[in-house]
């Protein structure tokens, strides 16, 4: 397992610079949350850490290994996305384990890996359907098994919640809570929802404009934000 590292990460498009500078250290294990408002920079900053997007400046490390110019498979990371794309004509089974079957693992250790992760998200009973009999929510679970099976030291979340409905968020949040515990990785993840980041967070950053704003333990925000804007952004407990 692998806390993550960030030391004056900046991005720019073109002229357009996004993501200012920034230094942030996420613990191993620990569940860090990513809020701001749209177009702050959260997704660029999670792609980049992901290696889905090349960083302009700065470093970025992976437990004792700098990855900043690394492939996304070298980086020992999986990111679940708000659209769960998983593949029609494929079952549950082996929308899970594709990804291991594309780096040549062996069938036995890809079916052992699978029915370890469907046991976690409670999937067990539908590894033989095809997603389009899933529910939303049973499809988003589908998603985060397949980050799961690759065994990642760090899980990286855009959203992943945010196409479903009330209740199912709810439910998932409780699931992501229990699944955090379980396999005890490094995970950061990105929300517009408070009660998400109030109720998941062992840390909260908070993002205005491609710059950290505050960080702090949830309770610590809420109590004692430095501005109007943190406290826009962290709302009560529940
Ligand atoms: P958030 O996820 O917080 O809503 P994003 O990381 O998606 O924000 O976007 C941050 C900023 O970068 C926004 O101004 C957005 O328009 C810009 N941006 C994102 N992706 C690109 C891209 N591929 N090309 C140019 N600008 C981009
Ligand atoms: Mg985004």
């Amino acid at each position: 397992m692998s806390g993550v590292q960030l030391d004056g990460v900046v991005k720019r498009y073109g002229d357009l610079q996004v993501i200012h500078g920034i230094d942030l250290s996420v613990a191993e294990g620990e569940f860090c949350v990513f809020v701001g408002p749209s177009g702050c920079g959260k997704s660029t900053l999670l792609r980049m850490i992901a290696g889905l997007e090349e960083t302009t400046g700065g470093a970025i490390r992976i437990g004792a290994r700098e990855v900043t110019r690394l492939d996304p498979s070298e980086r020992g990371v999986a990111m679940v996305f708000q659209t769960y794309a998983l593949y029609p004509h494929m079952t549950v089974a082996q929308n899970m384990g594709f990804g291991l079957k594309m780096t040549g693992h062996p069938k036995a250790e890809i079916a052992a890996k699978v029915t370890e992760a469907s046991r976690i998200l409670k999937l067990d009973p539908y590894l033989a359907r095809k997603p389009k009999a899933l529910s939303g929510g049973q499809r988003q679970r589908v998603a985060i098994g397949r980050a799961i099976v690759r065994g990642p030291e760090v899980f990286l979340f855009d959203e992943p919640l945010s196409n479903l409905d009330a209740e199912l968020r709810v439910e998932m949040r409780v699931e992501l809570a229990r699944l955090h515990q379980q396999i005890g990785a490094t995970m950061i993840y990105v929300t517009h929802d408070q009660t998400e980041a109030m109720t998941l967070a062992d840390k909260i950053v908070v993002l205005r404009d491609g710059r950290v704003e505050q960080v702090g333990a949830p309770m610590d925000l809420y109590r004692d934000p430095d501005n109007r804007f943190v406290a826009g952004f962290i709302g009560s407990p529940s």
